[in-house]
């Protein structure tokens, strides 16, 4: 059976909700990003893209680039607000939905199309998102995830565009390899090396050539350059999460020990979420005391996988959940809420400096494993090997 997966992609997401809520912004040139020379371009608007300017260049070269443009510093609250609105309104009118990101979702509509025509479907979806929010949204229509993500973006801004079974060879061959979810920078120019500038290109190759020059990615770039994905499309679940937790061999009330213990469990998911490229809108605290009574507490939070952002707030949890008296037998956390996204997009203040630390931390971390480098104040949680070297608090990274 043919499927029929529609990708929806809010258009500049963040441009879109500083207009809803300033209107006087409405096609001026905006640059969203942290308000120092230092910080980078979190989001622009269209006005500014014919300026050269582009998501994750330097605030400063933005800026020469284009002086007459308004500078917002973001507000990853106020965008995770209006990305659950979306979430919900798309939820109720879909079978399957996967969120991918803060503004990117996939719909598989198989089987639709008996009931009524899914293009159609998916016109009056789009309708209904901007009605009831203001936002406006872009969506591809194709047999499979891939050609509808790249069929939404190329369409972009207001895109409806469709992909007809068997038309995807056809769609894709004039376009950039660089198209290609998957294809960045370094293949980009490892396949222009080679000559290699569109997907047709790629579609007149040998499987095994493609392999030769890539690895087993190469296989996955041909299979996409010819239309061909079957990957499902997930249910978005706001169960989906990840945890840790410990037991204690012998029960305590040592307060210190335990966040400690808390922060070290904090940053040990905050870099599995930024390995994965995941951000996380729900964290919990989970206790167990002596007595086997287990108490949880969780919150919601606005999209990250800062560990500067983080901690306060599972610590927060920690003293509103814990009962001083008792003693503790087991410690834990969640995240959940998970969709994917580079943990810069929660990041607005001199946030080069911090992305530029982050990448030095997770970097080593790579090489030398996650406890390599850690906190000062982690140290003395025995439950991972010693060999660390200390940041120390020093990479608390104030604002
Ligand atoms: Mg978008």
């Amino acid at each position: 059976m043919n499927r029929a997966i529609l990708h929806l992609d809010l258009d500049t997401f963040y441009v879109s909700v500083e207009r809803l809520i300033n209107t006087s912004l409405t096609k001026k040139p905006i640059l969203i990003g942290g308000t120092s020379d230092r910080s980078v371009i979190a989001a622009c608007s269209y006005e500014t893209r014919a300026y050269g300017v582009h998501a994750g260049m330097p605030m400063k070269i933005a800026r020469e680039l284009c002086p007459e443009a308004i500078i917002i510093k973001g507000d990853t609250t106020t965008y995770t607000k209006y990305s659950e609105v979306v979430t919900q309104i798309i939820k109720e009118q879909v079978p399957v939905l996967e969120k991918s990101s803060i503004d990117e979702f996939y719909a598989d509509l198989s089987g639709m199309d008996r009931f009524f025509g899914v293009y159609k479907y998916a016109m009056e979806l789009r309708k209904k998102v901007i009605k009831e929010t203001g936002l406006p949204i872009s969506f591809g229509l194709s047999g499979n995830k891939v050609v509808s993500k790249i069929a939404a973006n190329e369409g972009k801004p207001n895109s409806k565009s469709k992909i007809d079974i068997g038309q995807e060879k056809l769609f894709l061959a004039p376009l950039s390899v660089k198209k290609i979810p998957m294809v960045g920078d370094q293949t980009y120019h490892t396949l222009r090396n080679f000559g290699i500038r569109y997907i047709k290109t790629l579609q007149e190759m040998p499987v095994e050539m493609l392999k030769g020059v890539l690895g087993k990615n190469g296989i996955i770039i041909w299979k996409r350059a010819n239309g061909i994905d079957n990957t499902p499309v997930v249910a978005f679940s706001d169960r989906k999460s990840i945890s840790t937790e410990r037991t204690f061999d012998k029960d305590t009330i040592d307060i210190y020990k335990l966040r400690s213990i808390l922060i070290a469990m904090t940053e040990n998911l905050a870099y599995q979420l930024r390995k994965d490229n995941k951000l996380t809108a729900c964290i919990a605290v989970k206790i167990r005391y002596s007595d086997f009574n287990t108490h949880t507490k969780q919150i919601k939070i606005p999209y990250t996988s800062a560990d500067h952002i983080l901690i306060p707030k599972i610590l927060e949890l920690f003293h509103k959940l814990h009962q001083k008296r008792l003693l503790v037998r087991l410690i834990g956390i969640r995240y959940s809420h998970i969709v994917g996204g580079n943990y810069q997009i929660s990041l607005f203040d001199d946030n080069e400096k911090q992305l530029r630390l982050y990448k030095a931390l997770d970097h080593i971390k790579n090489l030398y494993g996650e406890r390599s480098v850690i906190r000062a104040t982690t140290i003395d949680t025995k439950h991972h090997n010693k060999n660390h070297n200390v940041v120390g608090n020093s990479f608390s990274l104030k604002k």
